[in-house]
C-alpha cells in the first residue's frame, strides 16, 4: 500500500467502530447516527499579539449528544485540524461509553505551538478561545466540558474556568465547566496524574488474565517486564513513573521529539524527565545510547510498547516489524487501521486507547461531580472511617487480651482523603471495564479481537440509550 493510499486519523476509528458494529444486531441505520459527528465548529479569531493583530484557528467539535454534557480535551497544536478534532471526539464518545462515565464526546483544538508564545500571550489566547466556544454554546457545565491534552495543562484550564466564570457570574456550577484545573482552582487530587495512572491500572488488570497473557506470550508479573515508551509528557511520564516504581518494570527505551535513548538495564524516569526539561531534548542523557532516528525504536524488541505520544505513529510500514508482545495504547490513536489488522494477524495483543487511556476522563468525571456537589471527596465520612478503625481496635484488642502492633493500628485508623478515593474509584473503573470488554468478545464469536470488543461494548451501550428515547 503507498503512502498516499494510508487511511487517515478519522478513517481509521470509523472503520474500526464498523468492525465492530458489523458484529452487533442493531436496528437498521443506529450504527451510522452513532457514528456520526454531530456537529463541529470552526472558530477564527484575532489576538492583539506584540503590537499587531494575529488570527488564530481553533475548533470543537460535538460527536454525540445522547447524553449531557459532551466532553473532550483541547489540543494546542501546529498540526491540529478539523478531522483530528473529529476521530478525537468520536473516540471521546466510545470511550466514555466503555469506562460508564455519563458523557458524550467532544474534542477541542486550537492551531499554535504554544512554545512560541510568552505565558502572557498564551492567556490571553486562551481566554479569547473560552469566549468564542462560550459564545458558541460550546462551553459550560451542563452542556460541554473541556479538559486538557496535548499541548495544554492546568493553567490553561483555570484561565478557561476564570473567564466562563465572568461571563456566567450567577452560574453556581461555573467552576465545573472545565476539568484538569488545579486543586486550589476547584480541581481534583489525582486529576494530572489520572491518565497515566489508569494505564498502570489497565496494565496491572491485564496481567491478572493469565488467558490474556497466555495470548500475548507474556507471563509472570510487570515486574522485570522490558517496556518502551514513546512520548515522556504528561501521559507518558506519569505511565512509566508508576509502572517503574511500584510495578518493578524496566523502561528500556524512551522515544522523544528529537530521537530515543536506550539502556537495557532500565532507565531512570524521574532522571531523565528532569534532563528533557533542563536540555529540551533526551540526547545525551548519561549512560544511555542516543538513537537519532527515534521512530526505529518503535521496532526495538520489548515485552511492552507504549506509544504515548501522538497518533499514527504504528503503521502498515513498520507494523510488521513490531517486536513487543503487547502494544498499550496510552495516546490516542496510535494504531492505524492497517497496522491494526496486521499486528493482529501477528498475534500482537493490542490494549486500545478507548480503554487504556480512560483514566483522565474518568477522573475529569470526579472532578465534575466534585464541583456539582461543592464538597471535597472524602470531607463527609474521613474522621467518620477513623472512629469506624478505633472501635475494631478496640473490640479486636479485648478479644486478644493485648495491643495490636503499631502499622496495624494506624493502617486501621487512616480515613481516605481525596485522593486515595479518587484512585480507587479509578482502579474499580479500569478493572469493570478491562472485564466488561473481555465478555464481549468471549461473548460475540465475531469479535476477534480487544479493540473490536471495546467498540462493540461503547456502540451496545449508546445504542441502548437510543432505543430506550425511541420506543
Ligand atoms: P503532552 O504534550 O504532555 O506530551 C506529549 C509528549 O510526546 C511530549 O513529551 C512530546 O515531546 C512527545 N512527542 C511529541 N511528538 C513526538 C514524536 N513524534 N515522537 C516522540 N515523542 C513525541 O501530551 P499528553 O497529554 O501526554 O498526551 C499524549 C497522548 O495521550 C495524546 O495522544 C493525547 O491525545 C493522549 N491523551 C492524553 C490525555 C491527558 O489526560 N493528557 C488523556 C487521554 C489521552
Amino acid at each position: 500500500m503507498s503512502e498516499q493510499e494510508a487511511t487517515t486519523f478519522l478513517e481509521s476509528v470509523d472503520l474500526c467502530f464498523n468492525r465492530a458494529a458489523s458484529a452487533l444486531k442493531l436496528p437498521k441505520g443506529l450504527a451510522r447516527q452513532i457514528r456520526t459527528c454531530n456537529a463541529i465548529c470552526e472558530m477564527k479569531f484575532g489576538v492583539e499579539i506584540q503590537g499587531g493583530y494575529e488570527i488564530f484557528t481553533g475548533w470543537r467539535a460535538t460527536h454525540s449528544e445522547h447524553v449531557l454534557p459532551a466532553k473532550g480535551g483541547i489540543r494546542y497544536a501546529p498540526f491540529a485540524d478539523q478531522q483530528e478534532v473529529e476521530a478525537l471526539a468520536a473516540l471521546m464518545t466510545y470511550k466514555c461509553s466503555i469506562v460508564s462515565v455519563p458523557y458524550a464526546g467532544s474534542k477541542g483544538a486550537l492551531k499554535i505551538d504554544p512554545k512560541k508564545y510568552s505565558i502572557e500571550e498564551l492567556e490571553h489566547i486562551t481566554r479569547r478561545f473560552a469566549q468564542e466556544m462560550d459564545k458558541r454554546g460550546l462551553l459550560g457545565p451542563g452542556i460541554n466540558v473541556p479538559a486538557p491534552d496535548m499541548g495544554t495543562g492546568q493553567r490553561m484550564m483555570s484561565w478557561i474556568a476564570d473567564e466562563y466564570q465572568k461571563l456566567h457570574p450567577s452560574d453556581i456550577n461555573a467552576q465545573g465547566c472545565v476539568t484538569g484545573k488545579p486543586v486550589h482552582f476547584g480541581g481534583v487530587e489525582g486529576r494530572v496524574e489520572a491518565t497515566g495512572r489508569g494505564v498502570q491500572y489497565g496494565l496491572q488488570e491485564f496481567f491478572r488474565h493469565k488467558d490474556d497473557l497466555s495470548s500475548a506470550n507474556l507471563e509472570g508479573t510487570l515486574e522485570g517486564k522490558k517496556i518502551i515508551i514513546q512520548g515522556l509528557g504528561n501521559v507518558g511520564y506519569h505511565a512509566a513513573k508508576f509502572l517503574q516504581e511500584q510495578d518493578g518494570a524496566l523502561i528500556i527505551a524512551i522515544l522523544e521529539r528529537d530521537g530515543a535513548i536506550i539502556n537495557e538495564d532500565g532507565l531512570d524516569i524521574d532522571e531523565v524527565s528532569k534532563y528533557k526539561s533542563e536540555h529540551g531534548k533526551v540526547e545525551g542523557f548519561p549512560n544511555s545510547k542516543f538513537i537519532k532516528s527515534g521512530n526505529q525504536v518503535l521496532e526495538h524488541p520489548c515485552d511492552i510498547l507504549i506509544p504515548a505520544a501522538m497518533e499514527g505513529v504504528i503503521t502498515h510500514e513498520n507494523a510488521p516489524r513490531i517486536q513487543a508482545k503487547l502494544i498499550a495504547e496510552a495516546a490516542n490513536g496510535p494504531v492505524t487501521f492497517e497496522a491494526d489488522q496486521i499486528l493482529n494477524k501477528r498475534g500482537i495483543f493490542i490494549i486500545p486507547d478507548a480503554y487504556l487511556n480512560a483514566g483522565g476522563v474518568t477522573v475529569s468525571y470526579f472532578e465534575w461531580l466534585k464541583n456539582l456537589s461543592h464538597v471535597r471527596f472524602g470531607r463527609m465520612d474521613r474522621r467518620f472511617v477513623e472512629a469506624q478503625g478505633q472501635k475494631i481496635i478496640e473490640a479486636i484488642e479485648s478479644g486478644i487480651g493485648k495491643p495490636l502492633a503499631p502499622i496495624a493500628k494506624e493502617k486501621l485508623l487512616a480515613g481516605p482523603n481525596e485522593v486515595d478515593l479518587v484512585r480507587s474509584g479509578l482502579e474499580d473503573t479500569m478493572r469493570v471495564a478491562y472485564s466488561e470488554i473481555k465478555e464481549q468478545q468471549l461473548s460475540n464469536t465475531k469479535i476477534e479481537d480487544r479493540r473490536t470488543a471495546a467498540y462493540a461494548l461503547a456502540i451496545r451501550n449508546i445504542a441502548d440509550i437510543y432505543e430506550s428515547m425511541y420506543l
